[in-house]
């Protein structure tokens, strides 16, 4: 039995896993003082309840990570803190990895697609972007735990929106929830739509798209255009098999995807335009699935 634990703010979701299906979860509610021992705690204690076996153990986490020394995690309130103590307090000799949510979230849709030996890259289109990679099973976090970053890729040429991270036109200021509304409200007066500017969500200019809204149209065709082009420039430099698209925005569907994909083909280069763009399938499972397995 593997264990991946899913670090959220005031959450923490562990799964047990066995043979690449979680058959086992704990939700256990925290504060950041006490997080890691309160959840270390909780998986001994329900462990040695339920008899289970421990081969391996895996962390998530919703930031930067370098190793096993967490950097910081921003909307968790924790920095500079080592696992490998804390961990050793309650597991003296299990296994035991770390890397952020989203690399973490590209293993489990990866394994749970295919197999263990496949890549690919999964995107996550919510309050942000965020990637991760998986090269034949194996996440890669880069030298500086930096690999996953292309929220801040530089994409929009258009229209230059300054990003939370200072960087202007990042593909996160047109394509994560949050983008998707600041470029509706920006054209709002230049199209006909039913779309109230004050109060229209992401989800909101999606379904307009969907019923051939004018600028729902519009801005689906922005954020397709920008993440098409971002994916062609991850694939030139990764050459994986297949693209996960997931976080909130993605439950937009077909829509988005198939759009998404008809811009990647304008992007991509010759040898890898038939690659595989889908949506991702695990929802919020996929990190727990993928830290079970690191
Ligand atoms: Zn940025």
């Amino acid at each position: 039995m593997r264990v991946g634990v899913d670090v959220g703010g005031t959450t923490v979701k562990v799964g047990f896993v066995d043979d690449y299906k979680i058959v086992d979860r704990l939700v256990v509610e925290t504060k950041k003082e006490t997080l890691f021992q309160d959840v270390l705690k909780a998986i001994k204690d329900y462990s040695e309840k339920k008899n289970y076996t421990l081969e391996k153990m895996g962390f998530g986490l919703p930031g930067h990570v370098v190793g096993n020394v967490i950097d910081k995690l921003p909307n968790v309130g924790i920095e500079n803190l080592d696992l490998e103590p804390i961990v050793r307090d309650y597991f003296p000799d299990l296994e035991f990895g770390c890397t952020n949510d989203a690399n973490a979230a590209a293993l489990g849709e990866l394994l749970a697609d295919c197999n263990s030996n496949g890549s690919g890259y999964m995107i996550t289109l919510g309050t942000g972007v965020g990637g991760g990679l998986v090269i034949e099973g194996k996440v890669r976090d880069g030298s500086h735990a930096n690999c996953g970053e292309i929220g801040h890729m530089f994409v929009d040429f258009v229209h230059n929106y300054k990003c939370a991270c200072g960087l202007h036109g990042c593909l996160e200021t047109v394509a994560s929830a949050t983008g998707i509304v600041r470029v509706a409200k920006d054209y709002h007066s230049v199209f006909e739509t039913k779309l109230n500017k004050d109060t229209m969500t992401a989800k909101d200019i999606m379904d307009a798209a969907k019923e051939g809204d004018q600028l729902g149209l519009f801005v689906l065709n922005m954020v397709s255009d920008a993440l098409g082009r971002a994916i062609a420039a991850i694939e030139v430099s990764v050459d994986v098999d297949t693209f996960y698209i997931g976080g909130g925005v993605s439950n937009a569907g077909d829509i988005l995807i198939n759009r998404i994909r008809e811009y990647y083909k304008r992007y991509a280069h010759f040898a890898v335009k038939n690659i595989s763009i889908k949506k991702a399938m695990l929802g919020n499972d996929a990190g727990m699935l993928g830290a079970a397995y690191l």
